[in-house]
Order: structure tokens, then sequence, then C-alpha cells
């Protein structure tokens, strides 16, 4: 604390959330930079989506050595993954490794959530207020509240009448829940309920899953890793973090083969069966237009539901779950362990409510079509307010007054998915307009982490006291990542991605889809030019060095 007369402590950056990005924010800025940092994390404990997400089979889409932190080889050599796609349990123990190892918790202070934070023009800082009555000041506060942290709670009438448990997936208790013997009601089916109902099959008594929208889904072909394949990768690390940071989405996925019009369509359904027996998400990108030509996506589409039929025995069933509304791979596309073969177990059943939506919820269970069925528990994997949700609740308060959420009634606005017009000084890690949410998380958590870092340090040095996006380039930016998504299938589908999960939220694409490595590039540019698109107060000769580049883009 730099600060001991001012009654509000205060800090260099004030850092909302401890999770991968939060205790990567505290080492940067505190140990490369020297700063003063103080992380609010709502939780018990730091981790973010995985401490939070216990709900029984949660695990990783993407392969454990791509899913982890690449900045520290120490991290990188000392820790050992255990399974290709690593569950909720090892990671979370993962990110305690990691928080260890970099010391942070010191800086970190739990249980406490930020409620409202307001920017000050006299000082240009930022004053934080929380739950608990503490209270912080600094000149930077960077959100690092994750993309999915807040759960969609659907509201069913009667929901409060049901008299057994309900269980949010992202919410889960901590404690775990015994379903031995009870009768189970999964409501959802993206990748939340997928990894869920089979693991949940095997203990309950019975399990009734109630499906609005069928989902796609391709094996994990989850197993345990070799030693020889962890020294291997362990190796080669260097080499393999440079090619995750020059791909499109951040991890090495297989490569399509061609455009649809262009290749044998039985070398093309050959690739696709071998995909199927283990490449995970790589099985939807055989065909490299598979998210720009719908002739390309309805020839992949097809293939899975081929493969639904052939698992599942009951042709009613497979029917129900043939997915029809959606091209594949625009929305997030699961990778399961077993998930279309629990259907075949006798005490496994499948309520479709997209004609019959679920009427309410009523002491005994659930009713559907004037039919009640009955459930000792209730799992609601209905996903979350995705992206904007953690912003959303809290006051972010700017310049005049201005109240982010105002601003972003009809849609998140933000340049590079990192700052937004009217709130100095404020940075946001992984936020909507970024690359974040189609990418492996992870890699572009560190590069937001580290432009910050660097923009910061700039900041600093040039005597700047106050910098904000232009309202110019913001809206250059937000149009730009709206037109790259309209030449993709990606708007045609109702997904989190475009807001549509939740009700009254602004159908807005939430992500810029041009890569990972497209927009490395343009933000170092944007660094290396002299932060173009950010106005710059209280500085010396750097400063005007910055508007003036900043007058010719
Ligand atoms: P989701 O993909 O948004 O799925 C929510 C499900 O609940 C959908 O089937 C949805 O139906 C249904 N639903 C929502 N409200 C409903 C209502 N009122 N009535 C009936 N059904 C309702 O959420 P999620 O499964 O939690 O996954 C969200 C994201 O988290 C994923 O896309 C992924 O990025 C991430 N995730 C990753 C992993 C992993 O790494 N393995 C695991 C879990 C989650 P509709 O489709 O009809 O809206």
């Amino acid at each position: 604390m730099s600060n001991t007369i001012d009654p509000i402590p205060t800090y260099d950056v004030v850092v909302i959330g401890a999770g991968f990005a939060g205790i990567y924010l505290v080492h940067k800025l505190r140990d490369d930079l020297g700063l003063d940092v103080k992380v609010f994390e709502r939780g018990a404990g730091i981790g973010g989506t995985w401490y939070w997400n216990r709900y029984p089979g949660a695990r990783c889409d993407l392969e454990s050595d791509s899913y982890s932190l690449s900045f520290n080889d120490e991290i990188e050599q000392e820790w050992n993954w255990t399974e290709r796609y690593a569950s909720q349990p090892e990671i979370l123990r993962y990110v305690n490794f990691v928080a260890d190892k970099l010391d942070v918790r010191g800086n970190i202070e739990l249980n406490t959530t930020v409620t409202g934070a307001v920017f000050d023009e006299g000082t240009d800082t930022w004053t934080v207020t929380t739950d608990t009555g503490a209270s912080a000041r600094a000149r930077y506060l960077v959100s690092a509240t994750g993309i999915l942290s807040v759960p969609s709670m659907p509201t069913f009438e009667g929901m409060d009448t049901f008299a057994g448990e309900i269980y949010h997936t992202g919410d889960w208790p901590h404690e775990g829940v015994d379903f031995t013997g009870k009768r189970v009601a999964v409501i959802g089916t993206g990748s939340s309920g997928i990894q869920s109902i089979p693991v949940i099959a095997e203990e309950a008594a019975s399990v009734t899953v109630f499906q609005r929208t069928a989902t796609f889904t391709v094996p994990a072909a989850n197993r345990p890793m070799t030693e020889n394949e962890r020294k291997a990768t362990k190796r080669s690390y260097k080499q393999l973090r440079e090619q995750m940071r020059r791909s499109q989405v951040g991890v090495l996925l297989e490569p399509g083969i061609g455009n649809f019009a262009d290749v044998d369509l039985r070398v093309v359904r050959g690739e696709l069966e071998r995909r199927w027996r283990g490449a995970g998400m790589s099985t939807s990108m055989v065909l490299s237009d598979n998210l720009r030509s719908i002739e390309a996506n309805n020839y992949t589409s097809q293939f899975v539901r081929d493969k639904i039929n052939e698992i599942v025995d009951d042709p009613a069933v497979a029917k129900m779950l043939e997915p029809h509304d959606y091209p594949i791979g625009t929305k997030r596309l699961p990778i399961d362990t077993n998930y279309y073969d629990t259907f075949n177990r006798d005490h496994v059943s499948l309520v479709s409510i997209r004609d019959t939506p679920i009427e309410r919820f009523s002491p005994a269970g659930i009713v559907v079509d004037g039919r009640e069925h009955e459930f000792d528990a209730i799992v609601l994997a209905t996903g979350f307010d995705a992206a904007t949700g953690a912003l959303d609740r809290i006051q972010f308060e700017g310049v005049d007054g201005r109240l982010m959420k105002d601003e972003w009634a009809e849609g998140a606005k933000s340049y590079l998915g990192l700052a937004s017009p009217g709130f100095p000084n404020f940075f946001t890690v992984t936020g909507p307009g970024s690359p974040a949410i189609l990418t492996n998380v992870i890699g572009s958590i560190e590069h937001h982490v580290e432009w910050i870092a660097d923009y910061i340090s700039y900041l600093r040095a040039a005597g700047i006291t106050r910098t904000e996006a232009t309202p110019e380039a913001t809206e250059r930016w937000t149009t730009h990542v709206a037109e790259l998504a309209a030449m993709t299938l990606y708007p045609t589908a109702a997904s989190w991605y475009m807001g549509a999960n939740v009700p009254g939220k602004p159908r807005v694409f939430l992500a810029y889809i041009g890569g990972l490595h497209n927009y490395r590039d343009r933000c170092e540019k944007i660094a290396t030019d002299g932060y173009p698109g950010f106005t710059h107060d209280g500085g010396t000769g750097l400063a005007a060095r910055a508007e003036a580049v900043a007058a010719e883009v």
C-alpha cells in the first residue's frame, strides 16, 4: 500500500477477479513493473471458472499441454498433466500451483465482490467499492472477470415450490453431490450438460434430460498421458507455444483439407471418420470452409447425425438427438465421453422441450405438455450470461457519470476488446470484441495481460496520467468485428457467442473472428505506433508523439 494518509487504501492497479488472468496480472504488474497491485475475488478461493464449475464430468475441451500458461519455464517443466483433457480438479490444482509458484496470494482479497467503481476526473483514479465494505483507489483498473463466470438462471414458474434440490452446473456445491439412488433431471444440453449427463447417469437411479436444442458433440477420446508424451511435450514446448501464438485460435488443431467444392467427398468422409476417433474439435474442421459455406457445413453436420443414428439404439431417441437448428461449429463444439451412448441406458430418457417448453416446476418435479415428471434433484446446465455478464453486474461509472451498462445497452462496444471510451485507465482482459471466446482462452489471457502491462509501462514512462479509447477507434473496431462475423455462418446460430441465450440481451457477436495471430499483430503495431486510438493526457513529449501518430492513422 503506497498511501497511509488517505482513508481509502491506494494502489497502482486494482484487478477484479483471481482466475488465470488475475493471477498473471499480479505477477506481471508487480514483479516485472514493480507496481502495487490489489485483487478482489468473489470466491473463497482462486481459479475463477475452475473454482465454480465443479459439476460431475467437468473437464477442459482443449488438450492439457495447450490449455496451460506459457510464460514461465519452471511452471511449464515442473507441472505434470495426467490426462489428455484435464479434469476440473486437476486444473484447479494447477491454478493453485501457479499461484504458489508466483507467490501472489498476498495480493488477493477473497470473498469480496466488487460492486462498483467510479472514475475521479480530478485525480485520474478509480475508486472501487465491494460488498464487504472494503474499498480501494488506483490509477488503473483491470477487469479479469472471465467470460463464463455468471451462471444464467432460468426462471421457471413454481421453481421455489420444488421439494428436492436444484443445482446449477456453474455454481456446483463444493462438497459434491451424491446422486446415488436419486431420480435426476438435467435441463440443458450444451457442453456442461453433455459432460455431466453420462457421469450423473453412472450413479443416479434415473436421469431425464430436457432438451430444447439438440447439440452437435464429438468424442473426446480422453486418456491418460504417458510419461513419454509428457517428456516430449516439455522438450518441444518453446516451438509449440510459438506455433500456438501464431495460429488462428491459439491452439494446434488439425487444418482443413480443402474447400467443399474442391475436394473428393470420399476423401472427406475418410478424414471425418479418422478424426471422429480422436481429433476432438478438429473433427468439424475437415472442410476448410465449414464455417463459411452452408454446403460444406451441411456435409459435416450430416456426418455427425449419421453417427448419432449409428450409436443410439432407439431410432426415435436418435431422431430427437439429431441437431438441425444451427450449423456445426457455430456454437462451441463440445467434446464428450459417451454422451450419445448414455441414451442407450435403460434408466436414461430424453424429453424434447423444443416445441412444448417446460410449463412449470411442481413440488414433485417438472411439468411438460401437461405431464408431471417426478424428481429428487434438478440440474440446471443452462449456461452463462457470457462475456458481458460479470461487467454488467458492476456499476462502472466513467467520465460525466457515464455508466458502462448504459453505454453497452445496445451491445458491448470496445476498442480491441481492451478498452472503452468514457472509461479512462480501465482495461478489460478477454473483453467483448477481443478474440478470446473463440480461442484457447489462456493464450488470449496471456496476450492481453502482456499488452496491458506494456501499455501501463509506456504510460508511466511518458508521465501520462489518463488514457481512454477514442469513440472513433472504438466504432471502427466494433464495426470491423461485426463485419468479419457477418462473413461467416456464426451469426446464424442462437448461441451465447451472440448473446442469444439470455433473454433481452442484445444480439451482437461478442468476438473478433480474424484470428489470434492477426489480432496479436494488430495490437503490436498499435503499441509500436504509440497507441493510436487512445487519448493521452497529462503526458510529456512521448504523449505528444502518440497524439501525432494517432492523428495520422
Ligand atoms: P450453453 O452452451 O449455453 O448451454 C445451455 C443449455 O441450456 C442449452 O442446451 C440451452 O438450450 C439450455 N437452456 C438454457 N436456458 C434454458 C431454458 N430456459 N429452458 C430450457 N433449456 C434451456 O451452456 P454450457 O453448456 O454451460 O456451456 C457454455 C460454454 O461454457 C460452452 O460453450 C463452453 O465454451 C464452456 N464450457 C466448456 C467446457 C469445456 O471446456 N469442456 C465445459 C462446459 C462449458 P438452447 O440451446 O435451446 O438455448
